[in-house]
């Protein structure tokens, strides 16, 4: 078959993904409302051929395997629940540590089951450089155990992008020649060629997707990884238009977290949205084998939040200092201030940043008033919006309210409207770099609903707030919550997510049944509408020329 790009081999993924979705999560019988086409430098994109609006189902991936990360605690290989010791129960065919006999022929677990089975290799602990990197291998021994048993599946998985030539010498390589392919060549005995086995490896390396396995029953979700291959084709950008969620069952659900054009590509983010150019570009660098020149990447400001910026320190300045060339190759371009062209070394901005998140981490995140020291130490080297200080923001908007000391009830006055501001605050960023239907746009606000309504009910209680002006501030509550659950509506109830949006929902009932006994409320519970537009107690001095003017053409 003509198909040089593997794409008939995608669509044909994601007819399965659909045929194994459950009925409630997709519309089995709507049309795709994208195609996928090969674009260089991209390689294979998936581009809308319709209009697409804000919230759509565009596609649900089926992961073609999922296993354990590189690095493993000791988990069962079947369920993934996390196990207490390497022998309290070891499978009876293959030896690997498993909940008990009913793990052994579930999950992925039979793919290797069988190939240690037959190699008669029994794995034991000592057999390992190091404990964490016992299960380095296994997923990509599922991968290959694929070709022999599942050929769609393996089909799918090798149509997708390896980068051995780019990988080939690296550090990443030599380790995986280590922990993977000598591995399985000597130890399991698998007669592979090497080659394939490092192949396996990239692919997973460049595709991966990190999920949160799901017991049922339990509140300990362990993170795995699966290779979806559908959320693998969008192609990254720094600010995207797609959000994705995860099912229960690890079926991946990915909707338009903003409007889509007809024409336009679904891009997807690799990397955190809340880093900034450098640290960005350095990741997808050494992770992915790109480099970024995105729209947010090729400008300095990041879309004019100035994310990276520094304040400049020369006397009356107030300039910027950004980076002369946020694409240079090895992210050395000078910086310089965006008025008087003072010049810093990228080195030095790179040092500055690394020594602030070394101080964040060190300060922990259980005591705001390190946070706040921090923040205060930097608010005049950093701009406002600079990511250290909108994620010290971040810490602080869910520190405040939630840990030990600092529950709601316990905040004063000045505490309350700074978790308010940093919500605000972190909100406004959110708008330019992450819009639309994301987790931490729904999360925040729902942070930003709490101290709103404490505040208001406080007013209301000690009499110092007019009716109109309560209701007011309710209503806008209720915004808040009604965006919280319009922005978390798509994640599943066992997640925290999903769990604040549940919450959230029972709280906009309970608030609207509020707002209607408020309205019935007479006007004695409040302070006069009148008296609340005077500003305050205007004594002699302060009198104004207008006032006074007023005063006398009373008389
Ligand atoms: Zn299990
Ligand atoms: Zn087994
Ligand atoms: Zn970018
Ligand atoms: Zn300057």
């Amino acid at each position: 078959m003509d198909d040089p790009y593997h794409i008939d081999v995608m669509y044909n993924w994601f007819k399965y993904s659909v045929s194994k979705a459950p009925p409630h999560v997709i519309n089995k019988k709507e049309k795709r409302k994208w195609k996928i086409e090969y674009i260089e430098p991209y390689g294979r994109c998936t581009i809308a051929t319709q209009d697409i609006k804000e919230g759509e189902v565009l596609f649900v991936d089926h992961p073609v395997v999922t296993g354990p990360k590189q690095t493993s605690d000791v988990i069962c290989l079947a369920c993934y629940r996390r196990l207490n010791s390497w022998d309290d129960y070891q499978c009876s065919k293959c030896g690997w540590p498993l909940c008990g006999p009913d793990c052994e022929d579930k999950g992925y677990h039979p793919l290797e089951c069988n190939a240690f089975a037959a190699s008669g290799y029994r794995p034991r602990l000592q057999d390992f450089d190091e404990a964490q990197y016992m299960y380095e291998a296994m997923l990509p021994l599922r991968c290959y155990s694929l070709s022999k048993v599942e050929p769609e599946k393996w089909q799918t998985l090798i149509a997708m992008e390896s980068h051995n030539d780019l990988r080939r010498g690296t550090e990443l390589w030599d380790r995986e020649q280590t922990n993977v392919v000598d591995y399985l060549l000597q130890r399991v005995k698998l007669s592979v060629d090497e080659e394939l086995i490092h192949t396996i490896t990239g692919i997973l390396d460049v595709n991966c997707h990190e999920v949160r396995s799901n017991i049922p029953g339990t509140r300990d979700p362990y993170l795995v990884r699966g290779i979806y291959p559908l959320c693998a084709m969008m192609s990254h950008f720094c600010v995207n238009n797609t959000h994705h969620t995860l099912m229960d069952d690890m079926t991946m659900v990915v909707i338009a977290s903003t409007p889509i054009k007809k024409g336009e590509q679904m891009t997807a983010t690799y990397t955190h949205i809340l880093s900034a150019t450098t640290e960005r570009r350095k990741h997808l660098r050494y992770g992915k084998f790109f480099d970024c020149t995105c729209a947010r990447c090729s400008d300095p400001t990041e879309m004019g939040t100035y994310f990276g910026a520094l304040r400049c320190s020369q006397p009356g300045c107030g300039g910027n200092i950004l980076s002369t060339d946020p694409l240079a190759p090895t992210n050395d371009a000078p910086w310089a201030c965006d008025r008087c062209r003072y010049k810093v070394s990228a080195v030095t901005v790179e040092r500055l940043n690394k020594m602030i998140y070394m101080e964040l981490r060190q300060a922990g995140e259980e005591d705001p008033i390190k946070l706040e020291t921090i923040f205060k130490k930097y608010q005049y080297v950093l701009h406002p919006q600079h990511f250290h200080l909108v994620g010290i923001k971040h810490s602080l908007s869910q520190m405040y309210g939630r840990v030990a000391g600092y529950l709601l009830p316990d905040l004063s006055e000045a505490q309350l409207l700074r978790k308010v501001n940093c919500c605000r605050d972190l909100l406004q960023v959110l708008d330019v770099l992450d819009p639309g239907i994301t987790r931490l746009r729904g999360l925040t606000l729902y942070e930003l609903h709490a101290p709103l309504l404490l505040q208001a009910n406080r007013a209301f209680q000690n009499t110092t707030i007019t009716k109109s002006n309560f209701l007011q501030q309710l209503r806008e509550v209720e915004g808040y919550l009604d965006r919280t659950i319009y922005s978390l509506k798509h994640e599943p109830l066992s997640s925290f997510e999903g769990e604040i949006c549940k919450i959230a929902r029972n709280s906009i009932q309970e608030l609207r049944k509020w707002i209607q006994k408020v309205e019935t409320l007479p006007e004695t519970h409040f302070l006069p509408e009148k008296q609340e537009v005077v500003p305050g107690h205007l004594s002699e001095e302060d009198l104004t020329l207008e006032t006074l003017l007023k005063k006398l053409e009373e008389q």
